[in-house]
């Protein structure tokens, strides 16, 4: 049961097995560190890639995940196996609104176009004042660094504001997330 000071993030990454150890091994860091400190965790509910690297891991060090996904996705069996809580949804959009629902901060680890399209979706967002917490991006090896640099492209040539960069945080280490959520 959730009480009042149980902190829950939202993680969006990879499906993608192919990518370097590096992202897994920091996947693996961040999960261990946010279990440490009671954090609960919902994400996509893939088996592979980072997120399947992120839901062992939080299952091995008995801290508690749920998968949000789509029927479709469970019917192509991407479902972890391993993970008990599940919500399923009929559609990917109404996934995504589910993803905000009772979390307390957004963390972006590297991913293809399904992570950037949700951390995009969040930015937009928060932009419009329609979500309110935290929005990190862990840049492992400066993966996002291109990501940063057309935000502030946007900021420099006025299709955003200086404000805006407070919507986000990248950082570039596991522990890092937590000194900007100051857990
Ligand atoms: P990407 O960053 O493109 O790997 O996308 C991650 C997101 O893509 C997830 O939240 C899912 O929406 C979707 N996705 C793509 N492939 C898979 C898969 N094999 N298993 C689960 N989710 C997937």
């Amino acid at each position: 049961m959730q009480n009042e000071t149980t902190k829950k993030v939202c993680v969006y990454c990879a499906s993608s097995p192919l990518i370097d150890e590096v992202y897994f091994k920091n996947t693996e860091k961040l999960a261990k560190l946010l279990v440490q400190k009671q954090v609960e965790f919902v994400f996509g509910g893939g088996a592979k890639g980072l997120m399947g690297q992120l839901a062992d891991t939080v299952i091995a060090e008995g801290g508690k995940i749920t998968g949000i996904m789509p029927h479709f996705m469970r019917e192509l069996e991407w479902a972890h196996e391993k993970v008990q809580q599940f919500h399923f949804t009929q559609t990917m959009h109404e996934r995504k609104q589910r993803f905000l629902e009772g979390i307390d901060a957004i963390i972006t680890l590297p991913g293809g176009c399904g992570t950037l399209e949700e951390v995009l979706e969040v930015i937009t967002l928060k932009r419009l004042g329609l979500f309110d917490k935290p929005i990190i991006l862990l840049s492992i090896g400066d993966f996002y660094k291109p990501l940063e640099e057309m935000l502030e492209k946007c900021i420099s040539e006025k299709f955003m504001t200086e404000e805006h960069r407070n919507i986000w945080h990248f950082v570039k280490e596991p522990e890092e997330v937590l000194q900007v959520l100051g857990w």
